[in-house]
């Protein structure tokens, strides 16, 4: 599932492709809970309107037009948000994947699966928004118009601040791990990053929120900050459906410390690291490291 990492690398790499350009088709799917605004209305509305920012709040990438509206984009759990010359076998179906010679690469189809095409009046590369599962969303906000969905959205996480996560956290008797998780409290953490910046703040995922100290806090702050900069420079991670919009792998996976790592020593003190249920998802941590 992208995370705030891909997203932002997304938006790094699609700027270019969308602002200062005039969309002059647009290519749709029929009407689904995939688009918020009606797909013949989206498409009718944005046709012949410039990009002029592109913006991300949370996991949310924010078009603003030309004539004061924005175009929402999330990219959901399998949103793949890339060039028409991106090439890369991951966006092809396993049947054909399974049908290239090793270590081919060849070009993107749009298939049934690609709910947006934007072509552009300069004849360059178009943008298209492929989502096998669709739970991504696009919507075209009224100029001023701030979506519900954006206004649950807590503090960005590449800003987190000790201080700010201790205050709010305080009474809260989740586990802290699945409060990093909750995007009303702090916006764009999500599986990998919450067990990795754990780890780097020596905090059990376990723990209750309301009993984490401020000096700990501190050190998680610092630690979600660490890993989704990090992660940011090494284009993402490409665990799940990741593509960057050149059709890229993201590598920040092969770095990781303890997620998705059950069994394997821990990178600090060679303690195996363990998994746990936590609200229906896994959290890994080191025993030895995180109190
Ligand atoms: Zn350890």
């Amino acid at each position: 599932m992208p995370e705030l990492p891909e997203v932002e690398v997304t938006r790094r790499r699609i700027e270019p492709l969308l602002v200062g350009r005039t969309i002059a088709s647009v290519r749709t799917t029929g009407p689904s809970y995939f688009y918020l605004t009606d797909p013949a209305l989206l498409a009718r509305e944005i046709r012949g309107r410039a990009v002029q920012r592109l913006e991300r709040i949370g996991k949310y990438l924010l078009g603003a037009l030309d004539d004061g509206r924005s175009l929402l984009l999330h990219l959901g759990m399998t949103g793949q948000l890339f060039s028409s010359e991106a090439s890369s076998v991951r966006l092809l179906s396993a049947a054909h994947r399974a049908a290239l010679e090793p270590g081919a690469q060849r070009g993107f189809v749009p298939d049934e699966h690609t709910h947006l095409v934007l072509g552009f009046r300069d004849g360059g590369p178009r943008v298209q928004f492929r989502d096998v599962r669709k739970f991504g969303k696009v919507a075209l906000l009224a100029a001023g118009e701030q979506h519900p969905r954006l206004a649950r959205l807590g503090a960005d996480a590449l800003g987190a601040q000790g201080g700010d996560l201790f205050e709010r956290s305080r009474g809260r008797v989740v586990a802290v791990k699945q409060l990093l998780l909750d995007q009303a409290f702090l916006a764009g953490v999500g599986n990998i990053y919450a067990d990795e910046a754990l780890h780097l703040a020596g905090v059990r995922p376990t723990r209750r929120a309301g009993r984490v100290t401020r000096e700990e806090w501190d050190r998680i702050a610092q630690g979600v900050r660490q890993v989704l900069l990090r992660s940011i420079e090494a284009g993402g991670s490409s665990i799940d459906d990741f593509v960057a919009p050149d059709g890229s792998d993201g590598a920040y996976q092969l770095e990781r410390r303890v997620y998705a790592r059950t069994g394997e020593p821990c990178p600090s003190c060679s303690a195996v690291v363990r998994r746990v249920v936590l609200a229906q998802r896994s959290a890994h941590y080191c025993p030895r490291c995180q109190h």
